[in-house]
Order: structure tokens, then sequence, then C-alpha cells
């Protein structure tokens, strides 16, 4: 069955953990770098990234992660997440870095200038237009947008015309957190992206 480790560092992983069960694959969390080189795919948690980037530091996994995503290790990551997982940052806290893969630029906090948390309904286009399913029932904490999204990157939700899904090849991002809610499309969509099949 198709392992997908749950970085566990920090944040919410024991959602993810379900979620990512729920949506057809083994979730296995996942801390030194032997445990997320035996993994297919790899699921970067919401929480807080300045906490995650120290971590990753102090567990001197951020070279080897950057590494393997780059080589092509299927991620998605949640909030925090899709921080860790883009090029270029704005606002973060001096220094801060990220792991990369996706090329684009994200907003730390952007939505928290205005209200800090809030749940608003999106329509996901999970490959092929507005998912007929409906819209995604999405709950922002802090939340990120992306602010520029390069040529290869596909949109994969907006909100009130900003940013806050996305996907590049094997790398998927949202800035809400799909693992708050039982609505598993969003881990269906990984788990078939790491499976191969989308
Ligand atoms: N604002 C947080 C950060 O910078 C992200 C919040 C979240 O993951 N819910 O990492």
């Amino acid at each position: 069955m198709t392992a997908i480790g749950i970085l566990a560092l920090q944040g919410d992983v024991r959602e993810h953990a379900r979620a990512i069960d729920e949506a057809g694959a083994r979730a296995v969390p996942v801390r030194r770098l032997a445990e997320i080189e035996a993994v297919d795919g790899l699921v970067i948690p919401g929480g807080e990234s300045t906490t995650l980037w120290r971590l990753a530091m102090a567990f001197e996994l951020l070279e080897p992660l950057r590494k393997l995503i780059a080589g092509g290790l299927p991620a998605f990551g949640s909030c925090a997440g899709m921080i860790l997982l883009a090029d270029d940052l704005t606002d973060g806290v001096a220094g801060q870095e990220t792991l990369g893969g996706l090329d684009m630029t994200v907003r730390r906090n952007a939505f928290g200038r205005q209200v800090d948390s809030f749940e608003r309904d999106v329509t996901l286009d999970l490959g092929g237009g507005a998912d007929p399913a409906g819209p995604f029932h999405a709950v922002f904490i802090r939340a990120p947008w992306v602010e520029r999204a390069g040529p290869d990157v596909s949109v994969v939700g907006t909100d009130s015309g900003r940013i806050v899904a996305v996907r590049q090849g094997s790398l998927l991002a949202t800035a809400f957190h799909p693992e708050l809610t039982p609505d598993r499309r969003v881990h269906e969509l990984f788990v078939s992206m790491v499976k191969g099949t989308k």
C-alpha cells in the first residue's frame, strides 16, 4: 500500500494522518531522514512555518528535504506547509528559509492583516475545470496567499481573487487546512498524485 509520510516536527500531524488514511493510503509520521526516504510521498502539515524551518535545521533535514523534493518526491503542504514549499517568501521572519519546489512567491500571514481566521467555500479545479462535486469548505488560519505563480503552476483554488491552492507536477499546496474538515477531495488528489494516476 502507498505510504505517505507526515512530517512530524510540529503542527497538525494527527489530522493529516487521519485524512491520508481515509483517502486511501497509509499515513506514517516521519521525523528522521531514513523514515522520509522510505515513503512514497510527504505531507507538510499546517502549524508555524518559522518553527518548522527551525526544527528542520536542528534535525539537519533542510538540505536533504530540499534535495528529495527537487528530485521528485511528491509533497503536499497546507498553510505553513504551503510556505515551506514556496520558492520565494514575503513577510517571513529575518532569515527565514523554505524548502522550495513550487515556483511561486507566498506572502506569509497575508489574510491575517485583515482577519486572522475564517471559513469560506472555495471552488476547486482538481484537474479539468470547476469540480462538479461542488465547492470545498475551506478553513483559513493566519493563512498565506500566493502572490506570484510561475508559468508551470496550476491554480487549484482562489478566494476573493487570491490564489489559495496550487499544483506543480507532483507538488500540491493549499493556504487552507483540508485536514480539519471531513471533505477528503484534496487528500484524495494528493494520494492519486503519489500513485501517479493524476
Ligand atoms: N502563519 C503561520 C506560519 O507562518 C501558518 C499558520 C497555519 O499553518 N495555520 O507558518
